[in-house]
């Protein structure tokens, strides 16, 4: 049984006040992360406070990106072994922001899922999606690739626990997602891939997330797809009152 997963992607929205009041907003009311499992992706310099404030509480603390060297000549990355350092379990890679505005490379990200694995932390590969891509009947093609390419070198026993999110970027921060059946055909997609490149038993265990508008109007319907194990959200996780109306309303 795949555990379903509410993955926040706060992205550059907080300040170190903000961050605080959201863990005091939602403290005392998340639920047993053995039924649903719940992350707050936060920009780097907020971690070490943030895996502080939630000790003890069913919320686990991820990155939302990081250098693909664990350290050395790299000014202002990152370092994934400083992240696992101060206990950040999950790290965001190949957002379609990265993609986009950074040129992150499919061979950039593999570098990175490595090295998010080398350091005993799970990926949240993401999978872009352009709407041209899509009226070009090239949606198969580019979400295909963009796994293989993130999973190269990566073991079967380090594949089984990573998440793969479908995002397609036009369905990001506008408000209206993906209706659930290109929901569920990207989510089924990323699995078949999984699938392809190791077997139906990895296949299984990975779990494949949901990005793009999502918010607690919207939610249950996403999250009862069948390939859909969770969603990664934006705005509608940044307020502690919507995030908790997103768990409060998963199936
Ligand atoms: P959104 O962002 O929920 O604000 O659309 C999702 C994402 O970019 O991960």
């Amino acid at each position: 049984m795949r555990i379903p997963m509410i993955v926040g992607n706060w992205k550059m929205n907080k300040t170190a006040d903000s961050v605080a009041a959201f863990v005091d907003g939602v403290r005392g009311n998340l639920p047993d992360g053995r039924q649903l499992e719940t992350v707050v992706c936060a920009p780097s310099l907020f971690l070490e406070k943030l895996v502080e404030h939630t000790a003890g509480m069913p919320l686990e603390v991820g990155a939302e990106n990081c250098y693909f060297e664990d350290n050395g000549p790299f000014t202002g990355e990152t370092s994934p072994y400083a992240l696992s350092k101060i206990g950040t379990e999950f790290v965001i890679l190949g957002h379609s922001e990265r993609r986009k505005i950074f040129r992150e490379t499919d061979e950039m990200v593999n570098l990175k899922v490595q090295a998010v694995y080398r350091n005993h932390m799970r990926p949240i590969i993401c999978c872009d999606e352009t709407m041209g891509q899509r009226e070009a009947n090239a949606t198969v093609h580019w979400v295909v690739s963009q796994v293989i390419e993130a999973l190269k070198g990566v073991s079967e026993e380090q594949a089984r626990t990573a998440i793969i999110a479908y995002e397609p970027s036009w369905a990001i921060g506008v408000g209206t997602p993906a209706s659930p059946d290109q929901i569920e055909e990207g989510c089924y997609l990323i699995r078949q891939t999984v699938a392809d490149v190791y077997d139906d038993e990895i296949a299984n265990e990975v779990r494949v997330l949901y990005g793009g508008s999502v918010k607690p109007a919207n939610i249950n319907v996403i999250m009862q797809k069948p390939d859909v194990d969770g969603v990664l959200v934006g705005n509608a996780s940044l307020e502690p009152e919507s995030f908790l109306e997103l768990i409060s309303n998963d199936p």
